[in-house]
């Protein structure tokens, strides 16, 4: 891709998707929408609300119904879904350049990360079409059984901010490819790129009413759609007190299906065998500091082996040193604006609590002046922290590092999975058995042995513990968009003689 600098759009999305049709909310009201870049409003969106959910939910279940989409011959549906990935890839530019003024990403990372990601992702399940194959049953000469994946119906995906396009994409792919229609309601803080991709649906020859997008707040547009009793499944990334109210929802409704990928405070673990120190700081470093730290899987907690401690935590500062906030739109930029200002001071406040608790601060610690305005933070370390502490327990989701030293592997592995999380976990050493008994041991959904963020869109994703449950990515996560459905035909007669 391009290091050029970016050309603004003329046009930005500002209208719900439903049934087809571009659409303000029922009410009127908008919301609006703010570059964390420059902290001014660029736009408004929809402040949607139950209303605007029904019509939404009406249209996905009349579609779904009409089996226009869902009984789709499997290569007809791929194709449309093909066609909306070229779409997308021929628009991949316009789309870094929204998901960058609407959520504070390095234009370097939009480009190269975050749309063809979206894209890759998108292509998969399209591919996977027509590759679900149900099963035949062993259930005697008298019966012929089958089972196969049926369609839920009507999906409801709730998505975060911090990585918009991509998280939206996770379950618009799979829940698509299997036949299913959807209401999507993006972050009311981030909502432009999901909005202009179910423009680009339409335009791919996806029914109308497949694919709607819903703009708003959670607790106007999402606790609508998470309550609806037409909605059979919500699945969710975002916090986990957001995923523990959407249970209630579900129990409170129709017992909708749920999944959900919620947050993490994830142990990244460095052992004094590991032959490459310098290798394993730059991704200590950008494990923690990529997209200003708002990763699910951040490496918020640096464990370190003692005999190394000192060494290792002054490699990690120098390229920490070296990783400056900018203008988003620079090319150049590494690290851009975190998403809002509240965001901005949430992570101060955390800073200063840790600072209270006795943790050494080594780095950073405050607000950083970028020339266009804007919410920006430094790259924060802290030293020698109490893994019991707030800190190293609570999901800061800002550029914030704890570092907890260790003896032997024993305490690191007993440090590692002293947390109520369990979505990413990874170590760097030199033995092999010890990679093997800690990838065994560590209870988590990722294990990253040697290389942080190692990802491929062919593995599963999801968390342990209170990290949520469900699965995106792989061809697992297909499966969670479908339920099972067993045939059985009595053959009365038996064979013949
Ligand atoms: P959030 O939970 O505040 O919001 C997520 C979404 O839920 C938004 O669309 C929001 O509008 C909606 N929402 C809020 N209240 C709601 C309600 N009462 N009913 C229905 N919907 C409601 O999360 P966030 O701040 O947008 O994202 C950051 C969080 O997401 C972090 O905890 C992060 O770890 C997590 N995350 C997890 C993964 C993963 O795959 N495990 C990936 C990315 C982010």
């Amino acid at each position: 891709m391009t290091s050029a600098p970016p050309t603004l759009p003329t046009r930005l999305p500002a209208h719900h998707v439903i049934g087809g049709a571009q659409v303000p909310a029922a009410t009127g009201a908008t919301l609006d929408t703010v570059n964390p870049g420059t902290g001014q409003v660029i736009g408004t969106l929809p402040a949607g609300d139950a209303q605007d959910v029904d019509r939404a939910v009406a249209s996905a279940r009349q579609r779904f119904e009409s089996g226009q989409w869902r009984d789709m011959k499997p290569a007809e549906r791929k194709k449309r879904l093909l066609a909306l990935a070229d779409k997308l890839e021929a628009a991949a530019e316009e789309f870094a350049v929204l998901e960058t003024i609407d959520s504070g990403k390095p234009i370097s990372d939009t480009r190269n990360v975050d749309v063809p990601l979206a894209l890759g992702t998108l292509r998969f399940y399209a591919e996977a079409v027509d590759k679900v194959h149900g099963e035949v049953g062993p259930t005697g000469p008298d019966k012929f059984s089958y089972a196969v994946h049926d369609p839920l119906g009507v999906i409801g995906a709730i998505v975060p901010w911090n990585f918009p396009l991509l998280m939206a994409m996770w379950k618009i792919a799979p829940a698509l490819a299997m036949g299913n229609s959807m209401v999507v309601k993006p972050s009311e803080l981030s909502s432009l790129t999901a909005l202009r991709f179910a423009e680009l649906a339409l335009e791919a020859g996806l029914p109308d009413g497949v694919l709607n997008v819903v703009t708003g707040t959670g607790q106007d547009a999402g606790a609508a759609l998470a309550l609806h009793p037409d909605v059979d499944m919500i699945t969710f990334t975002g916090s986990g007190p957001v995923g523990r109210q959407l249970m209630r929802y579900s129990a409170d409704s129709n017992l909708k299906r749920v999944s959900l990928e919620l947050g993490g405070k994830s142990p990244h673990i460095v052992f004094a065998d590991y032959p490459d120190l310098d290798r394993a700081a730059a991704a200590a470093a950008w494990g923690i500091f990529y997209n200003q730290g708002q990763v699910c899987t951040a490496g918020s907690r640096l464990l370190v082996q003692r005999s190394i401690h000192a060494e290792f935590v002054e490699k990690v500062l120098a390229v920490a040193r070296t990783i400056r906030p900018g203008d988003p739109l620079d090319p150049a930029t590494q690290l851009g604006a975190v998403i809002s200002e509240k965001q901005m001071e949430g992570v101060l406040t955390r800073i200063a609590r840790a600072q209270q608790e006795g943790a050494a601060l080594r780095l950073g610690g405050s607000r950083a002046r970028v020339e266009t305005g804007g919410f920006y933070l430094d790259p924060t370390v802290f030293d020698s922290v109490s893994n019991a502490s707030s800190l190293a327990q609570e999901e800061v989701f800002g550029p914030v590092l704890a570092v907890v030293p260790f003896d032997t592997p024993e305490e690191a592995l007993a440090l590692a999975n002293d947390t109520d999380y369990g979505l990413a976990s990874g170590l760097w050493t030199g033995s092999i058995d010890v990679a093997h008994a800690f990838a065994r041991r560590l209870r988590a959904g990722l294990v990253w042995i040697n290389g942080w963020d190692a990802c491929d869109i062919t593995m599963p994703f999801g968390g342990f513990k209170q990290s949520g449950f469900g699965r995106d990515r792989s061809l697992h996560a297909l499966y969670k968009y479908a339920d099972m459905k067993s045939v059985t035909i009595s053959l009365s007669q038996g064979f013949p003689a």
